[in-house]
């Protein structure tokens, strides 16, 4: 299986980066070595010291597919997921200014937390009105919304099977809204959807 993510699909996330808008989704991908089940706890690598975390929906893949059109994406997936995409930003930034790319600090084993518990797209009324959030030691610190999405998912569907075949199992992280920020040992995430504890998860 493999991981797509997607990068700059909130606004507010764009702002705070100061990174400028894509004319087109920007992605890249994580192997299946970076998934990190919530039980194993994450532990902070040695090679950075800003490990950030962002909130994000996930989209499992039930069915393969190539150059799906946005209007028939609906039938490539069932299932709505929450994760984490930890990211090693001091190292994406020296990275993005050399213009590498971003798999050292992206793709890294641990590096895709995959929540547990997943909800049937049967359960949500709409799709484009999926409420998420990210409590660390108990406060909010990042909270989204799937309206806010610059590329629905859909679109995202369609725009990466033109370049990549999907296969069951496959899972899209949607993006990241504002509010990412700086990891410590000792830290605990909880993610949700709506009301729905869907991880918790350990910084070791
Ligand atoms: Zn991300």
């Amino acid at each position: 299986m493999k991981i797509f993510c997607i990068g700059r699909n909130y606004t507010d996330h764009i702002e705070e980066l100061s990174n400028e808008s894509p004319a087109e989704p920007v992605i890249f991908l994580k192997p299946e070595t970076a998934i990190l089940n919530e039980s194993q706890g994450f532990y902070i690598p040695d090679f950075s010291e800003n490990i950030q975390y962002e909130v994000e929906l996930l989209v499992k893949i039930n069915r393969m597919g190539k150059y799906i059109q946005p209007k028939f994406a609906y039938k490539y997936y069932n299932q709505i997921g929450l994760g984490i995409d930890f990211t090693a930003r001091d190292l994406q930034q020296s990275l993005k200014e050399k213009g590498l790319p971003w798999e050292k600090s992206k793709a890294f084993d641990g590096s895709a937390l995959v929540g547990k518990k997943w909800i049937d797209v049967k359960e949500f009324e709409d799709l484009q009105k999926i409420k998420f959030s990210l409590l660390k030691n108990g406060q909010k610190v990042q909270q989204g919304h799937s309206a806010q999405m610059i590329w629905k998912i859909n679109e995202l569907i369609a725009e990466i099977s033109k370049f990549f075949t999907l296969k069951v199992g496959d899972i899209i992280f949607t993006g990241t809204p504002a509010g990412v920020g700086k990891l410590e040992r000792g830290d605990k995430l909880e993610g949700f959807i709506e009301e729905i504890s869907i991880f918790k998860v350990d910084i070791k």
